[in-house]
């Protein structure tokens, strides 16, 4: 195991944070190679501890010489995040400084790795694989930061950009364990929902607005779409963005059910030497991003929830009842898709317009980005 410590940008005069990566494996780019982070949202803590038992079990199987790729394993993906209090009650997911998702706005490299790449392209795949990694690794070094957020961005994406496999683990408000990849990319992941049992698999080509896992395939993906008659380019890497059910839901005992289901998982892909156990069943089968219905409140009051995360209904169902002690009144939330509830707030007071809950419908149905904003 080789440790690697990555300043960041100061944000202010005095302040200094660092990302801290663990490397294993064969000390050879012709491997293939996995980048894992956890917790970029910082405060959903599930990953956080399943990959600190993964780095545990890595650095036990490369010992036994069983590593057959290359694992980069940042555990704490946002350290500036995780330092962000509001009178005692910790702020995740959005940087306080300038309002932006954490996971969003990783940078789109297509068309600057286009411009490197597209006169020295061949005939050869596996010869332009490199060549586009190469081309991806030398445009993030060259690339500035202007401030700490954008530092802790690209040192992420300069850690993965040349993996041919991304998981990123974060968890939801209150949920199901459920995955977000692409639907070129669910048949390879699919044993990984397998052994995960993983209870929703949602499917976008284009979720919009760059979150990680995304921001490292599209560039394949564009370069497929802009050279791709002229050049053999493979998929590249295969992302998956997978969620560790709620923010509470930090015990040793799932985080190795779930450490163990990516060990599993990478000893059926033959990243790991041994024998995989059998996959169980898929607990339920994929549905498009773009089918997933997002409730919201109409009205503001106390949530009275009628169903239970990973309960299933029909259009039609309330969901969930909001309570105005004041007036009296019951205000139903009314589902309009058949569907799996695999998350809802946390919250129980609701304020007009809040999203309460989601559902995965297998109706596409809707445009634009679709992920949660
Ligand atoms: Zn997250």
């Amino acid at each position: 195991m080789q440790v690697d410590h990555h300043p960041l940008a100061g944000a202010a005069l005095g302040t200094a944070r660092t990302l801290t990566s663990y490397r294993f494996g064969p000390h050879d780019d012709a491997v293939p190679k996995v980048a894992i982070q956890a917790s970029l949202h910082a405060d959903e803590l599930p990953g956080m501890v399943v990959a600190w038992m993964l780095k545990r079990r890595f650095a036990e199987l490369e010992a036994q010489g069983r590593l057959n790729a290359r694992i980069v394993l940042v555990p704490v993906a946002n350290p500036a995040g995780l330092n962000q209090h509001w009178f005692g009650t910790q702020m995740g997911r959005f940087d306080m400084r300038s309002g932006q998702d954490f996971n969003r706005r990783f940078p789109e490299l297509g068309p600057e790795v286009a411009l490197q790449v597209k006169h020295r392209l061949g005939d050869d795949e596996a010869h332009n694989a490199r060549l586009i990694r190469a081309a991806l690794r030398e445009t993030l070094a060259a690339r500035p930061a202007a401030s700490e957020l954008e530092s802790q961005r690209l040192t992420l994406m300069r850690l993965a950009c040349d993996a041919d496999l991304v998981i990123d683990l974060h968890c939801d408000w209150e949920a199901v364990a459920h995955l977000y990849t692409t639907p070129d990319a669910w048949p390879r992941i699919e044993p990984l929902a397998r052994y995960l049992s993983s209870e929703a698999q949602l499917l976008a080509d284009m979720s919009g607005s760059e979150p990680f896992d995304e921001a490292c395939a599209s560039v394949w993906r564009y370069l497929r779409g802009a050279l791709g008659e002229r050049f053999p380019i493979p998929p590249g890497v295969t992302p998956v963005t997978l969620e560790l059910r709620g923010v509470r839901d930090v015990s040793r005992k799932l985080a190795e059910r779930d450490a163990q289901a990516i060990v599993d998982y990478l000893t059926h892909l033959g990243m790991i030497r041994g024998e995989a156990p059998a996959m169980p069943p898929l607990a339920q089968a994929a549905t498009p991003l773009a089918g997933c219905e997002y409730v919201a409140s109409p009205v503001s009051g106390v949530l009275l929830h009628r169903r239970g995360i990973g309960e299933r209904g029909r259009a039609g169902d309330v969901i969930a009842e909001v309570l105005d002690p004041l007036v009296d009144t019951l205000t139903p939330l009314v589902a309009q898709s058949d569907g799996l509830l695999y998350a809802r707030h946390w919250t129980r007071f609701a304020t007009a317009g809040m999203l309460v809950a989601r559902i995965a419908g297998e109706t596409a149905s809707r445009h634009g980005d679709l992920l949660v904003p």
